[in-house]
């Protein structure tokens, strides 16, 4: 079997220990061994990044344009075969894998360009013969944490303006799903990063994770997961001074109004409902439908589901790959128990025997709940969306905005009055019209409000914010 280790000061490094990456489509399907740093190999790796921080800060945009663009090369070259390792390892479908790893590609080569457009600002001063100039700088050491449903995309969008604006990184992915991040650090490093930019340590969150959180050596800290797992490093992170970025979970709205067109609407909540097994942060998993279209919707997403293919990520034909894990399957079925005792009515949402052993769940929609019920407002993470029945549109936007989450939100609906009210008062970083509240472009902000986010942006230009710091220089002539 394959063994994979840690890339420490541009050295492949052997953990302390070593954990093995399982096919959640298939549990005999031993994906490989991948090394488990500790505390000590964590801080080997913040200190090489700290040393490399003293060349890579001053690098040339042309120097950190030709890395990132060549690693975008490099990942949209391979596409096909980091795809289908992706959907082995998370589980997602392969199309959805090989899209997901196409824009990690894609990331890189627009961080590419943003090194050449880091750019300043020169500003006359309200003191005569002063000039004033505003300049960005990188920040130092950054440690990246990264959660297990996007394996490839979530490390790309937070490494590669990381590097683009001259700073330099220590990544912790996923222990669940580290296989795709391994390959995306060796396509970095082949790619001629000079030793100790990129460090990968793999390993539990509880170690690795917290090493780099508590580490005075790392500057700022970019994470994505779990809403608990967030807070408590962001708090760890301001009692030390340091600058940190969290993106967490959400409870996402997609409103359907009686005047929608129904062939739309079905096809956007099937797809942020259910697609990539209901694991993204953006799924669409709570369905606010007007009493007009209501029957006519609930007939129409049953005949979609019942046609929905669940099975192995690899197999052609399959629409919904497995659960991630088992824990993550328990929590599903724990969701869907909890819905029907607090008398939501529950389609789906069954376990599926396949040819292989897998985690495989069925699509569940639970209608007759309300915007109470822990359904509607807890984060399952899995495929299952509950509906919520309400009078009109004003009743509509009030429960979409009923959430301590604030991710993405959708409306369905061909009225203009109607998406233009909800776009400017829904409450959420991103908001679909007539499309499904998962699916973002990769050259524009990604973020949320609320519960959902804290801190800066990511993505697109607005990433800068949070990897570069903001310096003001005085300038005088001085004595003439
Ligand atoms: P977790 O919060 O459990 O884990 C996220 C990352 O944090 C993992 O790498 C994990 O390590 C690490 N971690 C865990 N404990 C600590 C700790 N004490 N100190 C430092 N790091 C730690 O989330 P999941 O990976 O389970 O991802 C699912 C969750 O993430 C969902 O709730 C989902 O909503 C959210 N999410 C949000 C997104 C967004 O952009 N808003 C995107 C994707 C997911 P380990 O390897 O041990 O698990």
């Amino acid at each position: 079997m394959s063994q994979f280790a840690n890339y420490i000061d541009g050295q492949w490094v052997e953990g302390a220990s070593a954990s093995r990456n399982v096919n959640p489509s298939n549990l005999d399907d031993i994906i490989g061994e991948f090394a488990q740093a500790d505390a000590d190999q964590t801080q080997r790796a913040i200190s090489a990044a700290r040393r490399a921080f003293a060349q890579w800060s001053m690098s040339t945009p042309q120097q950190r344009f030709d890395l990132l663009d060549q690693v975008g090369s490099s990942i949209l070259a391979r596409k096909a075969e980091l795809g289908r390792l992706l959907a082995r390892e998370e589980g997602k479908t392969l199309p959805e894998a090989i899209g997901e790893v196409g824009r990690a590609g894609q990331i890189f080569k627009f961080f590419a360009g943003e090194a050449l457009r880091i750019g300043g600002e020169t500003v006359p001063s309200v003191r005569p013969g002063m000039t004033v100039e505003v300049t960005r700088e990188p920040l130092g050491v950054i440690g990246l944490i990264t959660p297990w449903n996007f394996p490839i995309a979530i490390p790309a969008w937070k490494i590669a303006p990381a590097l683009a604006y001259g700073n330099t990184v220590v990544i912790k992915p996923a222990d669940l799903v580290p296989a795709s991040t391994w390959e995306l650090v060796r396509i970095i490093a082949e790619a001629g990063a000079p030793a100790g930019v990129i460090n990968l340590v793999m390993g539990r969150g509880a170690v690795v994770g917290e090493a780099l959180v508590s580490s005075p050596d790392v500057d700022a800290v970019s994470f994505t997961g779990s809403v608990s797992t967030g807070r408590a490093i962001g708090a760890k992170c301001f009692a030390s001074g340091k600058k940190f970025q969290l993106e967490m979970g959400g409870k996402n709205p997609m409103v359907v109004l009686d005047d929608a067109d129904l062939d739309v609407a079905v096809e956007a909540c099937i797809n942020g409902a259910f697609y990539s097994t209901g694991q993204r942060c953006t799924a669409s998993s709570r369905l606010i439908v007007t009493e007009g279209i209501y029957d006519r919707f609930i007939d129409a997403m049953k005949v979609r589901m019942r046609a929905l293919k669940v099975g192995d990520a690899l197999d052609a034909g399959t629409h919904i790959g497995p659960v991630v894990d088992d824990k993550q399957l328990q929590q599903d079925e724990r969701y869907i128990a909890i819905a029907r005792e607090e008398g939501g009515t529950v389609f789906g949402g069954e376990r599926i025997e396949r040819g292989t052993r897998g985690y495989f769940l069925s699509p569940a929609l639970v209608t007759d709940t309300t915007p109470a019920m822990r359904i509607n407002r807890e984060e399952v993470f899995g495929p299952v969306a509950s509906v919520i029945k309400v009078k009109d549109y004003n009743e509509a936007l009030s429960v979409a905005n009923d959430t301590e989450f604030g991710l993405s939100a959708g409306i369905c609906t061909t009225s203009l009055k109607y998406s233009s009210h909800f776009r400017r008062h829904v409450q959420a970083g991103m908001v679909m019209v007539n499309a499904a509240t998962a699916g973002v472009d990769y050259h524009v902000p990604f973020g949320g409000r609320k519960g959902s986010s804290y801190g800066p942006r990511e993505q697109g230009s607005y990433a800068r914010e949070f990897y570069t710091v903001v310096k003001t220089a005085y300038v005088s002539p001085g004595a003439v």
